[in-house]
């Protein structure tokens, strides 16, 4: 970093202390920048860093809802409003225990810079609690989601701030916070949050965008290189909204994937995951990933210890959450003969990781970019909302694989730019940096 960043990230740290996360993505984004700035002195006379670092706006709020058994319960919600110089804020809601400002702010900061590489009208923001759905009842859920809106809704609008779900938080949610919505607006303002199901606005391939969207990349990635996802071993960590989906398409496209994980271990299955038990496991049942193995009769093993990463693979995504691969996780992956290594989740890899894999000629993409495709996809779902139209599965997923097309062209002509070819780290972050500065700027001091 030159002077000049490094002074800037230095006042982040000091003015957000605690906050590890936002620290680390501030300075993974930081350190691409030096080259912008020697070409574009407007974006340091102007303070584009300082001013993108400090959310528009941010909201804490106390969450009160009742438990099953008649006891109240608080939790704290949050709404981080980075960003709108592009669009309305748009980015999830997470709901998990480990949820606090530092975490929101960093999946906040990254969002800014993913929505801009979809090329789509698309603000940053993020949101959630520490709320743990885990273990509870279906009415507790409602009553909580509910609660929740109660307080976020004053702040949101489809021309404003478009939540969208994240971990914890997949269509039923979003169903209840859509009806709490509508209850206390009384509009039917379906462009006020995506991911909602097909019947009440929702849009075709939004479930599968970011699973998918990863593969598409990815495949992208290997087409330069000559190569392609056909007949490969792949590794996919988690088995939520964004692995089984990325599953899914991995197969779709020849390859075979062989593992996957949750908070208590990871399953193995040499002949290649079945979908659909792990689909009704996961999705229909809400159940631990151990209870695949169970079922498979023999065909699958479950592992409560030790790193998914130790399983030998050709292609590593990680879709579960983030620094859940490290530089011993990394050095496994290289020894193993990994060739490429996608970031499903947001900030899955720790720096240290990213560097070896880097240095080894692994080809790897950055969470901003490999899994655009989901918020991407909520864009398509707010067009379609706004035009009051449906379009079929066929033609939007066309969509999101022109969209992911585009995202690694504009990635990797970035990187070839700035002479360092292959470098998608450095070619996300100045692609998605130069268009939110050049608009910070045009908007003026605001
Ligand atoms: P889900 O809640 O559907 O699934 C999350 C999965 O990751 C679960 O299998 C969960 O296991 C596992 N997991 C979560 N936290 C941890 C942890 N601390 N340690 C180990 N495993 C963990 O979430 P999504 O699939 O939607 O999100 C996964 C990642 O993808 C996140 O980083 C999210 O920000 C990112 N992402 C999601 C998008 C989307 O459209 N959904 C868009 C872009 C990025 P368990 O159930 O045991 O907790």
């Amino acid at each position: 970093m030159d002077t000049k960043i490094q002074e800037t990230y230095d006042t982040v740290v000091r003015r957000n202390p605690g906050e590890a996360e936002f620290h680390q993505s501030v300075k993974e984004v930081f350190e691409s920048l030096s080259p912008v700035l020697e070409r574009n002195p407007q974006y340091v006379d102007a303070a584009v860093l300082e001013r993108i670092c400090e959310p528009e706006r941010q909201i804490i709020f106390r969450v009160p809802w009742m438990d099953d058994n008649n006891n109240v319960q608080i939790n704290r919600g949050f709404r981080v409003e980075f960003s709108s110089v592009l669009g309305p804020y748009k980015g999830g809601l997470r709901f998990h225990p480990s949820v606090y400002l530092g975490i929101i702010k960093f999946l906040g900061f990254e969002q800014i810079f993913k929505n801009s590489l979809t090329g789509m009208p698309i603000g940053g923001g993020k949101g959630g609690s520490d709320f743990d759905p885990r273990g509870r009842s279906e009415g507790e859920i409602m009553r909580f989601c509910q609660s929740f809106m109660t307080e976020l809704y004053r702040h949101l609008g489809e021309y404003t701030d478009v939540p969208a779900g994240d971990i914890g938080v997949g269509g039923r949610e979003i169903g209840f916070l859509f009806g709490q919505y509508k209850r206390i607006t009384n509009r039917y303002e379906s462009g006020v949050l995506t991911g909602k199901g097909i019947t009440w606005g929702g849009s075709l391939v939004r479930t599968e965008a970011t699973g998918y969207g990863t593969v598409m990349f990815t495949q992208e990635m290997l087409k330069a290189k000559g190569e392609s996802l056909d007949g490969r071993k792949v590794i996919v960590s988690g088995s939520g909204n964004v692995a089984i989906y990325a599953t899914e398409k991995a197969t779709q496209l020849g390859a075979t994937v062989i593992a996957c994980s949750d908070s208590s271990g990871y399953v193995v299955d040499e002949d290649g995951l079945d979908l659909e038990l792990m689909k009704q496991i996961k999705e229909v049942e809400r159940a631990r990933v151990s209870e695949y193995a169970a079922r498979r009769g023999g065909r699958a093993r479950f592992a409560e210890s030790g790193s998914i990463w130790d399983v030998p693979c050709d292609i590593a995504l990680p879709c579960a959450t983030q620094n859940e691969l490290n530089a011993d996780h990394a050095r496994t992956l290289i020894k193993n003969g990994v060739v490429a290594v996608s970031e499903g989740a947001n900030m899955p890899c720790t720096p240290e990781a990213v560097a070896l894999l880097q240095d080894a000629g692994i080809a790897f993409a950055p969470g901003k970019a490999a899994n655009a495709g989901g918020v991407a996809t909520s864009a398509l779902e707010m067009q379609q909302n706004a035009s009051r139209d449906s379009w079929d599965f066929e033609y939007t997923e066309e969509r999101l694989q022109d969209i992911m097309v585009g995202i690694h062209q504009n990635c990797a002509e970035t990187a070839e730019e700035y002479g360092a070819p292959g470098n998608y780290v450095l070619g996300a972050n100045i692609a998605g940096f130069t268009k939110v500065a050049d608009a910070v700027i045009a908007l003026g001091v605001i």
